[in-house]
């Protein structure tokens, strides 16, 4: 088996942290002539310090890259965080059920974008799965006799139709004729419309069976991808499948256990699951391993160790021995192959099959459990689930068979199903996120991505920055509907405030956009505009990126990174499509 080499992990660095010395309300706009006639310009805040001597005497571009040591601590609890970015609320409504703000919803929607985007790659293809199901397919997954307690349930408010309408009489039409059709659908029937007589389709007809029963509230959509699979009949040859869904899920957590976004009782997975030959068990898991690595690299975390859970020791599992041994000698070589560290739990694995939990490690040094890969021998027998292979036999024990005779024959097979999450609980992530940055998002995350602030009151200022808000949030709009699906689009705020520059830029800052640019009466006559970048995380990429974007241009270059940046906000006068440039490839690199 091939495993992708482990991505090296990407170097998040934390820009300067903001002094904490005394303002003295002046902020400073300055420029200083180089050689060529270009301006590199600064701008900033003004700040009463300390003389000291300078005693660090290494290049420019190596203080840079130790900006990192001074960041803030990484202690913050989200839910103060969250709310100081309008991330979410809670109301004693819904319990447990976060509601997102655009600000805490453009992150959601940003982490299932950058999933989306990397599922072809994987092989996973997402699907569309129910909310709720009758209690008889929980019985029937298990879920009834072992989850039922954390599981809500849902009952009709509806009373049952009268007689009339389930002897198939029309009652919308207040008569009792008899229909001409075999039913009528029962929300036409109670919904006031005169019915016509065609037929819907037998699914929607009321029928006692469809209308009996009452429902849960789906925790976990692993029941629903087995209808998905049972519902097609499937060879070998076309396996594995591949199901995610990103669908909300409902757990009835104890109300004194809730808490911010890592306790809840709404919440959304990465969920997938693998539907594969028994022996494609090795090769799934080594690349779901290789998707862990990749995702978090993204985030600035890497894979800490792996522990692989084995088989119940007291005798409490499903399945032959024989079937569990295999399995693990296949993800025990795995394990091995993957470069990672790793241990054994041994028997400390599910009554249905062995997992893998992934302990990942973040930048601030602490472990954090998310992802898992879990293998279930249960549930594809539970659902009756099966796929048609030749020489039957040979493909349960994990074999493929050479022999003509037995190729002969056709039969079929149970599948094996893994179920794997690699962000796991989208809510609880976040949690993680928010602690983790501590406000300093990387640029295609952040919930403040740009503001614009207008120098003073002038009107064609003030009109100008409105147009630039238009223009960098959606850049090269063509002014044609619809626009492309994959058109980017930012987040840009503007500041038409009658205030002072210096109000609007700590303000800015406190609020910590990514970007900020400031506007004037000097910049209508070109097409440039003075942008500070201190708020994103990754200063030498920035520094890298500016001296691709556009050779011989006035962005800073290497030598010319801030000496003291702690002092001096760093900041270029950029031309739009510069700017839009930076904001593309800061967000095509998920940094
Ligand atoms: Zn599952």
């Amino acid at each position: 088996m091939r495993l992708l080499r482990p991505l090296r992990p990407l170097q998040l660095l934390r820009p300067p942290s903001i002094p904490t010395q005394k303002h003295t309300g002046r902020l400073t706009h300055s420029s200083r002539p180089k050689p060529e006639g270009k301006q590199l310009v600064r701008y900033g805040s003004k700040w009463k310090q300390k003389t000291e001597p300078r005693t660090d005497r290494r290049s420019p571009l190596m203080q840079a890259l130790d900006v990192g040591k001074e960041e803030e601590p990484v202690n913050h609890d989200h839910r103060t965080l969250s709310t100081q970015f309008e991330l979410f609320t809670t109301h004693e409504s819904s319990p447990g059920s976060p509601l997102f703000h655009p600000n805490g919803a453009l992150i959601f929607q940003r982490l299932q974008s950058f999933l989306r985007a990397q599922y072809p790659a994987f092989g996973f293809r997402e699907v569309v799965t129910p909310t709720i199901y009758k209690d008889s397919l929980w019985k029937q997954s298990g879920h009834w006799d072992n989850y039922q307690d954390d599981m809500f349930s849902v009952s009709s408010r509806r009373k049952r139709p009268p007689a009339a309408v389930r002897e198939g009489v029309d009652v919308t039409l207040g008569t009792t004729q008899p229909t001409q059709g075999p039913a009528f659908t029962i929300s036409k029937a109670l919904g006031g419309e005169p019915t016509p007589s065609a037929p819907e389709p037998s699914a929607c007809n009321h029928n006692d069976d469809v209308d009996s029963g009452d429902y849960g509230l789906k925790p976990m959509n692993c029941p629903g991808h087995c209808l998905l699979f049972k519902s097609r009949k499937l060879s070998y040859r076309e396996l594995p499948v591949r199901y995610a869904d990103f669908s909300p899920l409902h757990r009835n957590e104890i109300s004194g256990s809730l808490s911010g976004l890592t306790r809840v009782r709404r919440f959304h997975q990465d969920d997938g699951h693998i539907f594969c030959r028994p022996s494609q068990v090795g090769q799934e898991i080594g690349k779901q391993l290789d998707f862990v690595d990749m995702v978090y690299n993204v985030f600035g975390m890497r894979v800490h160790k792996l522990v692989l859970s084995t088989r119940p020791l007291d005798g409490n599992f499903i399945g032959k021995a024989e079937d569990w041994d295999r399995a693990e000698e296949q993800l025990r070589t795995v394990l091995q192959n993957s470069g990672h560290e790793w241990e054994l739990n041994k028997g400390d694995g599910a009554f249905y099959g062995p997992k893998i939990d992934v302990i990942l490690l973040g930048n601030d040094a602490r472990q954090h459990q998310t992802a898992t890969i879990q293998l279930d021998f249960q549930l594809p027998q539970r659902f009756g689930l099966e796929y048609e292979a030749p020489a039957p036999e040979q493909e349960r024990l994990g074999l493929e068979s050479q022999d003509p005779a037995q190729l002969e024959q056709k039969g079929m097979v149970t599948p094996v199903m893994i179920h794997r999450a690699i962000l796991g609980s989208f809510e609880r992530f976040m949690a993680l996120l928010i602690e983790h940055y501590n406000g300093r998002w990387p640029f295609w995350l952040s919930p403040r991505q740009v503001i614009v602030l207008a120098v003073g009151d002038n009107p064609t200022v003030l009109k100008h920055v409105s147009t630039l808000q238009d223009d960098l949030r959606m850049p090269h709009e063509t002014g044609r509907l619809p626009r492309r699906m994959d058109a980017p689009r930012f987040q840009v705020d503007i500041d038409l405030r009658s205030e002072s520059l210096a109000k609007k830029v700590a303000s800015a800052k406190r609020r910590k956009y990514s970007i900020i640019c400031v506007y004037g009466e000097k910049d209508l006559k070109g097409n440039s505009m003075v942008v500070d970048l201190s708020g994103i995380p990754n200063q030498l990429a920035i520094w890298n990126i500016m001296e691709k974007i556009k050779p011989g241009s006035q962005a800073p270059v290497k030598k010319n990174v801030p000496t003291e940046m702690n002092r001096n906000i760093p900041g270029a006068r950029l031309e739009q499509p510069q700017l839009i440039r930076l904001m593309e490839t800061l967000t095509g690199r998920y940094l």
